[in-house]
């Protein structure tokens, strides 16, 4: 059935053939409707990644930099990444650190004897052989230790300081050692930064100050922290038993997994999508920050099964010594320094691979709202919340250099309570929640990859 055309109608048709780019801009989330709904459509049916991270969790272990797990773990990543199709997969040499842990306890020889559940910190000195035997100090805060000063010299102090939220709590785990030292202690313990526990004491990175000497820097589980200050509070001497072979060797090699999707109009830019491939030494690093990695993943794979080629490449890295230096990114940095203005963004999900809740993101204004436009196609997920201030770790290492960067943030609740223990194992994680992270980084990633505009900086 045709109509009779009426000038109105007839007027608009040649405003619309005078400016056809105005006519084809329709917002992106119309553009992109259909492939959001296909992506959403296919990630809770397949559960190829959460699989294969319980199998890489299970296989290698721990995957600690300069370990052997971690090379085998990632000589494994490739290999299931070239089957799987990927393009340009490859692992680029890294320089990393390497600190042994060796054996370590801690005990309470008075008031009652007991074993301490204890985990040193990464990087920390061992004690001499025989172990450090001191009356113990606790103590709240730093300005309590001050305060207590003139009790300090010759003691072990504890730091008994609740978790307040993972940034201000941490500052203990970073900056103990130090603060012990200045005041003239032998060794330094802290309580887990965590805000539960069922006495699984948590590691993590420390500093050391070139002007103070260096003393051993463990952390007890809070359970043992909170006993150790009832302790004091009854007036007990504490004395306590510290024997740790933590020791710095020289630096081993490893490797950032780096694998494609190229895109078929602008291949020369890039949509990064990350995790870190490397965990502590204890657990099996499921949450942190495996399931990041191969969320990344099966991002791409959902994009590959749909046949959802986007005209600039995304491409995924796993960052390889996340946890004690940030080597593999900073590396990464160097070598393609003169592509980084083609990196249109860097995304990573390091926050444990809970239920989605949006992403956070430092870029321009213009930037965000491209995303605000689309943002609607990520609520069926959850993740449709976007808001300023990039919650990430390894890709801030890019913004310093100008590259717009991007967390997907996921429901942390329980996430501090595994960080960093030996119960960060993949019983934690969720398929369901995995699979929304994973559909709602393709999402992200497609349309920044395949939309008319370039990502404004
Ligand atoms: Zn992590």
């Amino acid at each position: 059935m045709t109509f009779p055309l009426r000038l109105p109608v007839l007027l608009s048709l040649a405003f619309l053939a005078m400016d056809s780019r105005a006519a084809e801009r329709k917002p992106l989330d119309v553009q992109y409707e259909t492939a959001a709904r296909r992506i959403i459509g296919l990630g809770p049916s397949d559960n190829v990644a959460f699989e294969r991270l319980a199998e890489m969790c299970d296989t290698f272990g721990s995957r600690f930099s300069g370990s052997q797990n971690l090379e085998k773990a990632i000589d494994w990543c490739l290999a299931k990444l070239v089957e799987d199709g990927f393009e340009n997969v490859r692992g680029e040499p890294v320089t990393v650190p390497r600190w042994v842990r060796g054996n370590e306890t801690a005990r309470v020889i008075s008031p009652r004897p007991c074993e301490l559940h204890l985990l040193g910190l990464g990087g920390s000195v061992g004690t001499p052989k025989g172990g450090i035997r001191a009356r113990a100090l606790v103590v709240t805060s730093f300005e309590e230790l001050r305060e207590k000063a003139a009790d300090a010299k010759g003691r072990i102090i504890v730091f008994n300081a609740p978790f307040v939220d993972y940034g201000s709590t941490v500052v203990f785990r970073v900056k103990g050692a130090i603060e012990a030292a200045k005041v003239g202690a032998v060794a330094s313990l802290i309580r887990s930064v965590a805000p539960f526990s069922m006495q699984t004491p948590h590691t993590g990175m420390m500093d050391y100050d070139s002007a103070v000497p260096k003393i051993p820097h463990a952390a007890i589980s809070i359970e043992d922290a909170e006993m150790l200050q009832r302790f004091q509070e009854r007036g007990d001497a504490i004395e306590i038993e510290l024997k740790m072979e933590a020791q710095t060797l020289p630096d081993g090699q490893s490797r950032n997994v780096v694998a494609e999707l190229v895109g078929t109009e602008y291949p020369e830019q890039i949509v990064l999508l990350s995790g870190h491939i490397d965990s502590w030494d204890v657990g099996t690093g499921a949450m942190d920050d495996g399931g990041g990695c191969f969320a990344s993943w099966q991002a791409v794979r959902i994009l590959k099964q749909l046949n959802l080629r986007p005209r600039r490449t995304i491409r995924v890295v796993f960052w390889t010594n996340e946890e004690n230096g940030m080597a593999g990114v900073k590396t990464y940095r160097e070598k393609h320094a003169a592509d980084l203005n083609n990196h249109l963004i860097a995304m990573e999900s390091d926050s444990g691979t809970f239920a989605p809740e949006g992403f956070s993101f430092d870029g321009s204004e213009k930037a965000m709202a491209l995303f605000e436009e689309f943002a609607a196609l990520l609520k069926p997920l959850g993740a449709d919340r976007l808001k300023w201030g990039a919650e990430v770790s390894d890709v801030s290492q890019l913004a310093s250099k100008g590259v717009p960067v991007m967390g997907l943030d996921v429901d942390r609740t329980k996430y501090f309570w595994y960080h960093h223990t030996d119960a960060d194992t993949i019983d934690k994680l969720d398929i369901d929640e995995f699979n929304r992270c994973a559909a709602a980084m393709a999402i992200m990633a497609y349309v920044v990859a395949d939309m008319p505009e370039r990502l404004p900086r």
